[in-house]
């Protein structure tokens, strides 16, 4: 039998599109409170703030101009290419409007990765910001994206539509011409319709599309207010919204319970910290590495951080031993965790308030509302309490699958509606899960998702390299990072040189993540199955047993 949630089943709405419910449903945070009290997405840095009247307003107006000025159609991607930025939400609502969806991309990619997003999501617009034209114009160009089609969300540059044109275009057709929000076509429902689409490599292969219906993200919301502590009314946005937990913790949990959004741009320690004395935040959403600089980093000690309560993680696993340093460090505050990928819409586990420092350190939570846990066996048979396995998971907050790809979408999630984690791991009688390993091929990196056939692609088109394996080597600061095992063309033989020209080859090519941080190892041959495929457990135990692992 699958282990179940015990918390209450949500009341989820199927034939509302994700804007109604923000914007016009009976529990629209929006619409019962008065404008007065509506709070916003804020600049954590600057103070620039939107309030989410307004945000109403100008992605309105936003999606009238789409339609109407340039003939966005229901169903067409736009690419979202941007650090955090409070113009964010209004582009992504704004498209949502108009029956769009929009496809996140990190800032950090350089052209061909944008590039490769652009075709994957079938983009037929682009949005940036200025400092991010340079890459986002050549992938446009190289992707088929029309100059007129490449939109500014913050600032100007020579030849480029700006969000304030668009909005004015908007304003222009008047109140009575704007567009009607895009409805859920007769017949379907909203778990049929896509939203987002967002990168991950799934349990093998390159990064992949997952489409994410306007169902899968109301769902998460309503799963996660339930879990919600009354006291979070200012949450920081500091991990990307790109990125399905920002995306959901950042982005639509705040307007669904009316709560205010501190952004940053990007992650530094003092823009970290006095943001959160500025603002006396009392819980963060951080990732692994972040606490870790939290109780390593000097500077922490100039602020009085005695207003900080609660500190939540996920994303990737952490060590036993920085949570100690941590409540060490800020007695006052609890810890609470949340396990889940982008296929499923963030959330599959989280710490409810009467579990936040439970078995400090191991566990990633209970059971999200209406969602079912099956662990099973390398043979599929279902295990029980304590018994490890891989972990399958079944709710509302389960996406669509992969775009265009059949194949890896049959692969991941069965055809009874399971979702194949790739993760191991234990329930125990409390109903709290632990992750015990990662038994897909992902690479987590500072809690960034690196697809291993990525790379392996990227190292075999050099001219040295006869094959490569591509693997996660443990690392104190990163969690993570990359090592190739390399076996070299002819009677070549590796050399601190060679190592160094192909560590720099991938610099020049990938975003820092991506880099060969775990060195380079050569290897006289890749182990492989009959068919092919790379044994990776063969390749780090040969690796462990020649004392090269690290
Ligand atoms: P992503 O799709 O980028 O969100 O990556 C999802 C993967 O991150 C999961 O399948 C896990 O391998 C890992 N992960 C997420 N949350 C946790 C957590 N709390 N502890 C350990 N690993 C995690």
């Amino acid at each position: 039998m699958p282990f179940k949630s015990t918390q209450p089943d949500i009341q989820l709405p199927t034939a509302v599109t994700i804007w109604d419910w923000l914007f016009d449903s009976p529990s629209s945070a929006v619409k019962k409170n008065p404008t007065s009290s509506l709070r916003g997405y804020s600049n954590g840095i600057t103070g620039e703030r939107i309030n989410y009247a307004q945000v109403q307003e100008a992605a309105t107006y936003l999606s009238t101009a789409l339609v109407k000025r340039y003939g966005l159609k229901e169903g067409e991607a736009i690419a979202l290419f941007s650090p955090n930025n409070i113009w964010y939400p209004v582009a992504m609502l704004g498209t949502l409007r108009a029956g769009g969806v929009i496809s996140g991309a990190s800032p950090a990619y350089n052209i061909e990765e944008m590039t490769y997003a652009l075709n994957k999501a079938d983009a037929k617009f682009l949005v940036t910001v200025p400092c991010s034209m340079e890459v986002a114009a050549a992938a446009a160009k190289n992707a088929g994206i029309p100059k007129d089609r490449v939109f500014l969300l913050e600032g100007e540059l020579e030849g480029f539509t700006t969000m304030k044109t668009l909005l004015d275009v908007g304003k222009s057709y008047g109140d009575n011409g704007q567009i009607p929000s895009f409805k859920i076509p007769a017949g379907k429902k909203n778990r049929d319709i896509c939203a987002f689409l967002s990168f991950s490599s799934g349990t093998t292969g390159l990064p992949k599309a997952v489409m994410i219906a306007h169902q899968n993200v109301i769902a998460q919301v309503l799963q996660v207010q339930l879990i919600t502590p009354p006291d979070l009314q200012k949450i920081l946005a500091v991990l990307p919204v790109f990125h399905i937990t920002g995306l959901v913790h950042a982005l639509h949990l705040p307007i669904s319970i009316n709560a205010e959004v501190y952004m940053l741009p990007a992650f530094t320690m003092k823009s970290l910290l006095d943001t959160v004395v500025k603002y006396q935040l009392r819980e963060l959403l951080l990732v692994p590495p972040i606490l870790i600089r939290l109780v390593r980093d000097p500077l922490v000690d100039n602020y009085d951080l005695s207003c900080l309560r609660r500190f939540s993680t996920g994303a990737a696993p952490l060590s036993e031993e920085i949570l100690h340093l941590l409540k060490k460090k800020f007695p006052q505050t609890e810890f609470k965790q949340a396990y889940g990928m982008t296929e499923s819409c963030s959330c599959i586990t989280a710490h409810p308030p009467e579990k936040y420092d439970y078995k400090y350190g191991h566990t990633v939570g209970t059971i999200c509302a209406s969602t079912e846990i099956k662990v099973i066996d390398l043979d599929g048979n279902e295990l029980g309490l304590n018994e490890p396995g891989e972990i399958l998971t079944r709710g509302p907050q389960i996406t669509m699958g992969y775009l265009k790809n059949p194949k890896a979408t049959a692969e991941n999630f069965d055809k009874d509606g399971w979702l194949h984690t790739g993760d191991q791991g234990i329930i125990d009688e409390e109903g709290m899960l632990t992750i015990t390993d990662r038994i897909k091929e992902m690479i987590k990196v500072k809690g960034i998702g690196v697809a291993p056939a990525e790379l392996e692609d990227l190292l075999l088109g050099h001219p040295e390299v006869e094959d490569v394996a591509v693997m996660g080597v443990p690392d104190d600061y990163s969690g993570e990072v990359a090592k190739a095992f390399v076996v070299l063309k002819g009677d070549k033989r590796g050399s601190k040189e060679v190592e160094q020209e192909l560590m720099n080859y991938v610099k020049a090519r990938k975003v820092r993540h991506k880099w060969m941080t775990g060195g380079i190892e050569f290897v006289p041959l890749i182990p492989k199955s009959a068919s092919g495929k790379i044994l990776r457990r063969v390749l780090r135990d040969q690796s462990k047993k020649t004392g090269k692992a690290t």
